[in-house]
């Protein structure tokens, strides 16, 4: 009985694409994107009103009128979302991520650019279809990328591993979410967005797809060296208290060497080869550097957990229970 109705309701898939000054690729991807859909459409895995929703940041190019005239073109499978200005992709996406999930029963995020390869949605949709709630598109090690990409990149899951930062490794934004993981992290209201980091939090089953990362179809990066390490440092700073901790450890080892340069200097103290005041001056500045590296990071505990507790993130997500009342 059950297996007859999923049959019939086939799952409304939405794709949801950020874009900010993307009037180069944007009828590209659209086409693009409307051959995936039609295709999924035709082998009956998707239902037929499933669609692409563009959100446009706050674009000052032609990126909304586009949206538009695709809108007009293909009214159901083209919709826009318009942000009043550029809040940046992590944003814009979030904002595509809420507004899709009350229109549809699954989301898949994508970039603009193509550089995602659309041809695994097919294999996120099966195994979305095979009871998971998060597909992540993973890309594979490429051997074409430039050294200094390669080791920076590699440099920067590394740092967040060692910061305690759960990250799937190679993985950017291209994402299939269920309505459900959607819906749970909508409960997460922090303002400081760090999707790669949170999606792990949510919890339930979850799988990976590969994909090639291809060069942008048109048009150059949004996303600057600057933009790069302000969205690593934000990565981090959001998840991690363990800077803080870093500098209390620190305080600790400082007063440690403070106790073993008390012991030389007095010694060469006793043994007369020093300056007059020097004992004392050296070891005071031991003494307090160590004692306000301490303070600062014990200060700096407290200051953390604060900052987790304002973040007030859900506690726990609740996939099933098993009681007496269930029919
Ligand atoms: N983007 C956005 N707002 C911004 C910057 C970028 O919505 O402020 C979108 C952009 O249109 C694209 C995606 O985020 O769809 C990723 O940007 P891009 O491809 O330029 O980044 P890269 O792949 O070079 O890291
Ligand atoms: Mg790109």
């Amino acid at each position: 009985m059950e297996n007859k109705d999923k049959v019939i309701k086939k799952d409304k898939l939405a794709i949801v694409v950020p874009c900010y000054n993307e009037e180069e690729v944007l009828k590209i991807a659209s086409a693009a994107l409307r051959e995936v859909l039609d295709d999924l459409v035709q082998k009956e895995k998707i239902a037929e009103d499933s669609f692409i929703l563009f959100v446009n940041d706050g674009s000052k190019d032609r990126t909304w009128e586009l949206i538009e005239e695709e809108h007009a073109a293909y009214p159901v499978q083209v919709c826009g979302l318009k942000l009043a200005g550029n809040v940046g992709h992590q944003f814009a996406l979030t904002a595509g991520l809420i507004t899709a999930k009350d229109m549809s029963d699954v989301t898949i995020s994508i970039d603009a650019d193509l550089q995602d390869d659309v041809a695994v949605i097919e294999e996120m949709i099966d195994k979305f279809h095979a009871g998971n709630d998060i597909v992540y598109g993973v890309r594979k090690e490429r051997k074409t990328d430039t050294f200094f990409k390669r080791t920076t990149a590699q440099g920067f899951y590394k740092l967040m591993e060692l910061m305690g930062v759960k990250t799937v490794y190679n993985h950017a934004d291209f994402r299939l979410m269920s309505k459900r993981a959607v819906e749970q992290f909508s409960q997460y209201k922090e303002t400081n967005l760090f999707l790669r980091g949170m999606m792990p939090l949510i919890g339930y089953q979850t799988d990976k797809v590969y994909y090639d990362r291809k060069e942008r179809v048109a048009g150059e990066s949004k996303y600057p060296l600057k933009k790069m390490l302000a969205l690593a440092f934000n990565g981090i700073s959001s998840f991690s208290i363990k800077p803080i901790s870093m500098i209390l450890g620190l305080g600790l080892v400082i007063i440690f060497f403070c106790i073993l340069a008390a012991v030389y200097a007095l010694i060469s103290y006793f043994t007369g080869s020093v300056v007059q005041g020097w004992t004392s001056l050296i070891l005071s500045i031991w003494f307090l550097g160590g004692v306000q590296l301490l303070a600062i990071g014990l200060v700096g505990q407290y200051i953390g957990k604060i900052y987790m507790e304002v973040k007030q993130r859900p506690r726990y997500n609740i996939e099933k229970i098993l009681s007496g009342e269930e029919e």
